[in-house]
């Protein structure tokens, strides 16, 4: 059944004009009973459907931010990324089920969303809030044929396509806080987790999930636990507009398909680089490289072809910063 709502939202989405009956039952092979059920059943969720005798039903307009697995598949426009998709209302964290779908044997670009989780999850174990009807938490499963050393650039790209994203859908200015962070005028609206499944002999990756949560339209600092409600935002405070969640979704979805091909030909940023700079805050300023090791100060001069962080020491050494066990901040504050 959802199938056929998802795909009869396509089809009228797609049309834009009025589409018969008849043809959603061709297009679907399904009944007119069956369509005409989906029909009202959009209609009592706020689509406003059109149906006028002898011409069919047209989508006048979708629900305000409707966050649905309907409304998610029939913007899809993408190859791979989200073709198989998993919406839950609520999971404990979207990156373990998309592991388990991975084991089960589902295909590269196998996308888990989440309205809400219980136990959403930051790197080192750390804990990601995930309050329900307002944000985007996803994880999407790759099936790479690339070397294990490579997978840690995965999560530069999917940083590179959400800020991207971001940029486009809402006009805010996006920043990429080395590796997985973006901010919006200093305050982090999102956060990656990047996991890898290695195959038993562990020389190989069976698949890797690349796990996203953006704090969406939380309406203001008080949505936010008091331990982060200095360094967390929404999109929605900063741009002070609504954003449509499955609009954001879509556009990721769809730039990270195509970044991530890029990336895959070379495995290397080198064709990213340019743009990932663009985005990263701090270049050619101060920062201070939080390692469990010791703690350390330079100056960024940008990331590797690979990925990691260039940071000049005082005496002109240049320091390659892996990611994993590293946090960067900026020399007076957060970013
Ligand atoms: P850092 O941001 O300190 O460099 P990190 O990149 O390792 O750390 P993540 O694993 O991406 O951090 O995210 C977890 C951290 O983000 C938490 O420890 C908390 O401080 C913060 N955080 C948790 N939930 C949210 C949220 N919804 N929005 C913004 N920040 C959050």
């Amino acid at each position: 059944m959802k199938t056929d709502r998802s795909d009869i939202l396509t089809c009228l989405r797609e049309s834009g004009d009025y589409v018969s009956g008849q043809q959603l039952c061709d297009r679907l092979s399904v009944s007119r009973t069956a369509v005409w059920k989906v029909i009202n059943q959009l209609k009592e969720e706020g689509y406003q459907i059109e149906s006028v005798p002898r011409k069919g039903y047209r989508l006048i307009e979708s629900p305000e931010d409707v966050y649905s697995e309907s409304e998610i598949v029939s913007r899809l426009h993408t190859k791979w990324a989200g073709r198989k998709l998993h919406f839950f209302e609520s999971t404990g964290s979207t990156n373990p089920d998309a592991k388990r779908f991975a084991e089960e044997g589902e295909p590269h670009g196998t996308t888990v969303v989440a309205d809400s989780q219980t136990a959403g999850k930051g790197r080192r174990g750390r804990v990601w809030e995930s309050p329900a009807g307002t944000s985007i938490y996803f994880t999407i499963v790759l099936r790479p044929k690339f070397n294990p050393e490579k997978a840690s650039m995965v999560t530069l790209v999917m940083a590179l396509s959400v800020a991207e994203a971001i940029c486009e859908v809402t006009g805010l200015s996006t920043g990429i806080k080395w590796p997985n962070d973006i901010v919006v005028n200093g305050k982090k609206v999102v956060g990656i987790l990047t996991e890898l499944s290695m195959t038993p002999e562990l020389n190989e990756i069976q698949f890797l999930v690349a796990g996203v949560g953006v704090n969406v339209n939380q309406e203001s600092a008080a949505d936010f636990p008091e331990e982060i409600r200095e360094t967390a935002t929404s999109l929605r405070m900063e741009s002070g507009k609504n954003i449509s969640r499955a609009i954001l979704l879509e556009r990721i979805l769809a730039r990270f398909e195509e970044d991530y091909e890029i990336f895959e030909r070379t495995l290397d940023l080198l064709t990213l680089k340019a743009r990932y700079e663009s985005h990263l805050v701090g270049i050619n300023a101060g920062v201070r490289v939080l390692d469990p090791a010791g703690e350390y100060n330079g100056t960024s001069r940008g990331i590797s072809d690979t990925g990691e962080l260039i940071v000049e020491r005082e005496n002109g050494e240049r320091i390659l910063v892996y990611a994993g066990e590293v946090s960067v901040r900026g020399l007076y504050g957060y970013v």
